[in-house]
């Protein structure tokens, strides 16, 4: 991360300084240390200001200074100012040719032309053999007239500077090319998130629709579903007693209109970005005996035993309406799910501030593949979808929701042909200052 900034970062820097500015910046450490020999060099090196290469070394080096400043460089090539390192390597030559021996080497000093040199865009044959020639050559008079060492020893201290030069220009370009392939790295990265974001912005837009089509249609179902179950009741209160196929016919009305209208609000449920709890002190035990109370006749028409093993009471601090809803919802699916008949047991435990409720069944269990799965809206196992058993893949994914809202939690374990066991886990507090 911070790599990447650093890269950016010295990515803009290179482009918000124009071109002048930009030689004038490479320029100047030089400049300054130059500047640093011509005011301290009469007191360091007594002879200096007599030597006449050393004064032409500080001139070329003030005259390149000034072509910094002057020269229009954005209207040459971008190779252009390269002419400014390559003359400073020879002024740094004169510069060592007029110092005499015993005194600090300024040879050291090609170290900053060669950075630049390496860092630009020139090949890196001709910048790695520019480091290390140029130096050399600006060394070679100075090697020719001190005659007082030996020729060994004057030819490796005259090859050392190029070698460093060269050892360093290596170094710069391997920087530089790490560099480089860092910087095309974050762009293809950079472009690869682009496509994606696209596609995945499509995506969300249209589950957004999506989301707003069910939620609009939902909405404008339950108004007339909820007239119709009126009406239903009302005609079955009246024809209360006749034994005849129409009261029959109108109890099948009945139970389709009230099983569309429990689709409805479930797809209405899910369609809504945030699902609203209220919670207080409610006694679970008292929820799960209404749940499996209302589940009798789907049990017994499905040969399916209910049990409960839940003392009570058991307080916690929960949304009764919504907890019912879960426990209807996880008591439903266990009978809906054991279509050869079995028994569904409700039980519950607590520990450490959390109750747990386990809704256990002796049905058709899920593959792990399909457990994974369970959860996600609109979910239906293969075996379930290819059967006849109906539902929409909703009602796990609301209980989830439900669950979660309370700050607890809700998992399966399961088996094919072993059933299923669904616990869910609530805090007895009741959801944390954060829900
Ligand atoms: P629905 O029951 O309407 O399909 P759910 O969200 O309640 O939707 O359940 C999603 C899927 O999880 C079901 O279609 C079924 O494949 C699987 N499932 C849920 N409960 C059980 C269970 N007790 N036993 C086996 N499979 C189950």
């Amino acid at each position: 991360m911070l790599r990447q900034r650093l890269i950016r970062g010295a990515d803009r820097y290179g482009k918000a300084l124009g071109p002048r500015a930009r030689v004038l910046v490479c320029q100047l450490p030089l400049a300054v240390m130059m500047a640093g020999v011509a005011l301290a060099g009469p007191a360091a090196w007594p002879g200096l200001p007599d030597s006449t290469l050393c004064r032409f070394a500080l001139a070329l080096q003030a005259a390149l200074l000034a072509a910094c400043v002057l020269v229009p460089w954005q209207r040459f090539g971008p190779l252009a100012p390269l002419v400014i390192p390559i003359l400073d390597l020879v002024a740094i030559g004169l510069l060592r040719d007029g110092t005499s021996a015993g005194l600090p080497d300024p040879g050291v000093l090609s170290v900053l032309p060669v950075v630049w040199i390496s860092a630009s865009s020139l090949s890196a044959a001709a910048s790695l053999s520019l480091s290390f020639s140029a130096p050399l050559l600006a060394a070679l008079p100075w090697l020719l007239a001190d005659r007082t060492a030996p020729l060994a020893a004057r030819t490796a201290e005259a090859v050392l500077v190029p070698l460093m030069m060269l050892a360093v220009s290596l170094a710069m370009r391997s920087a530089r090319a790490r560099l480089r392939h860092e910087q095309r790295r974050i762009k293809s990265k950079e472009a690869e998130l682009g496509v994606l974001l696209a596609e995945v912005t499509g995506l969300v837009d249209a589950l957004a629709a999506k989301d707003d089509v069910v939620s609009t249609v939902s909405h404008e179902f339950r108004t007339p579903l909820t007239s119709i179950i009126g009406n239903l009741d009302l005609v079955l209160a009246d024809i209360e007693g006749l034994d005849s196929p129409v009261v029959r016919r109108v109890e099948v009305a009945q139970r389709n209109a009230e099983r569309l209208l429990a689709l409805v609000s479930d797809l209405l449920m899910s369609a809504s970005a945030a699902v609203h709890v209220h919670p207080r002190r409610t006694d679970l035990a008292g929820l799960v005996e209404a749940s499996l109370g209302s589940a009798q006749a789907q049990a017994q028409a499905s040969r399916v035993r209910l049990a409960t093993d839940v003392p009570g009471p058991l307080w916690a601090n929960v949304d009764p309406l919504r907890i019912s809803q879960a426990l209807d919802n996880l008591v439903s699916n266990a009978i809906k799910y054991s279509p050869d008949g079995g028994s569904v047991r409700v039980s519950a435990s607590t520990a450490d501030g959390l109750v747990r409720l386990h809704v256990e069944d002796t049905g058709m269990g899920m593959t792990a593949a399909d457990a994974g799965r369970v959860f996600t809206r609109f979910f239906r196992s293969p075996a379930v979808r290819d059967g006849s058993i109906p539902g929409a893949g909703l009602g796990l994914s609301i209980t989830k929701a439900i669950v979660e809202r309370h700050g607890g939690s809700i998992s399966c374990r399961t088996r094919p042909g072993h059933g299923s066991t669904f616990t869910l886990e609530l805090p007895t507090d009741g959801p944390p200052a954060a829900f």
